[in-house]
């Protein structure tokens, strides 16, 4: 890949992305929480049960990027400070999505990790921004981008000076149709060849189908992935976005002990 700054092939290691106490591409990370905040009560319960289920950092959507302008669009500010209240009592990093240049600078004020999703993966100039950020990235693989393009878009933010982007597969738009995405897994060991980064994947939007989501967890742990992203919903039937994908807390936490488990298992394994 011509012209590829971040090839990992030049002798200066993996990047470990420091978030608060959590170590990303060093200790295999886990980053649950609901699609959307969608009030105080859902987050903190949905906070309070990932951490209890052994989550590394919180997610929850205050700005949502819809395919709809009609449906439910996240609660902007009141969400990020809802996110706050939620790190105050659990201590779990923040990591929610900005998908508008103008908001960069105001979110980090409440961001730990600043998810750069799908739809915005070739915002250039939104990656400009967070490329002066101060917060680490969470860069998702646009639905229909080749593994070339999403490290470009790495590339963006690197160039602008911000040295800390997570890759995240979150499944690309194939022809098939019982699952949501494609969670292509083969990405994992390409763009960790291709790259010193930390790679994670979300087996949530990758397949869209809640029974699924835990063999693909599972799956993402074999394949060297250094983390992974997954909805989590006090109640699924009642969420306001991606309701039919969501884990409840329970099956997360079960989820959550076989994945550690599969992790430990495969410590010797190279
Ligand atoms: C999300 O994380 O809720 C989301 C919208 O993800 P993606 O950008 O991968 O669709
Ligand atoms: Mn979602």
């Amino acid at each position: 890949m011509k012209g590829i700054k971040l090839a990992g092939l030049n002798g200066n290691g993996r990047t470990i992305v420091k978030v608060g106490n959590v170590k990303v591409g060093q200790d295999f990370t886990i980053i649950a929480g609901p699609c959307s905040v969608e009030s105080e009560e859902q987050l903190l319960e949905t906070a309070r049960a990932v951490k209890e289920a052994g989550a590394d950092m919180l997610r929850g959507g205050a700005f949502k990027p819809r395919t709809s302008p009609y449906a439910f669009q996240g609660l902007g500010l009141r969400g990020l400070k809802i996110l706050e209240k939620a790190r105050e009592e659990t201590g779990l990093p923040i990591v929610t999505e900005v998908i508008d240049t103008r908001d960069v600078s105001w979110v980090c004020e409440y961001a730990d990790v600043l998810q750069i999703g799908a739809r915005n993966m070739q915002n250039f100039s939104l990656l400009k921004e967070v490329g002066k950020a101060n917060k680490p990235i969470l860069l998702k693989r646009g639905m229909h981008s080749t593994i070339e393009e999403w490290l470009n878009c790495a590339e963006y933010i690197l160039n602008d000076g911000n040295p800390d982007v997570i890759l995240c597969e979150r499944g690309i738009r194939t022809f098939e149709t019982y699952t949501r995405n494609t969670l292509d897994l083969s990405a994992v060991p390409a763009a960790k060849e291709l790259t010193h980064l930390p790679v994670i994947t979300d087996p949530t939007h990758g397949t869209g189908r809640l029974s699924l989501i835990p063999p693909m967890s599972l799956a993402s742990v074999a394949c060297g992935a250094d983390g992974i992203i997954v909805e989590v919903h006090r109640n699924p039937p009642e969420a306001l976005s991606d309701k039919d994908q969501a884990l409840t807390p329970p099956q997360f936490a079960d989820m959550t002990r076989k994945v550690r488990q599969l992790k430990k298992c495969m410590g010797g394994v190279k």
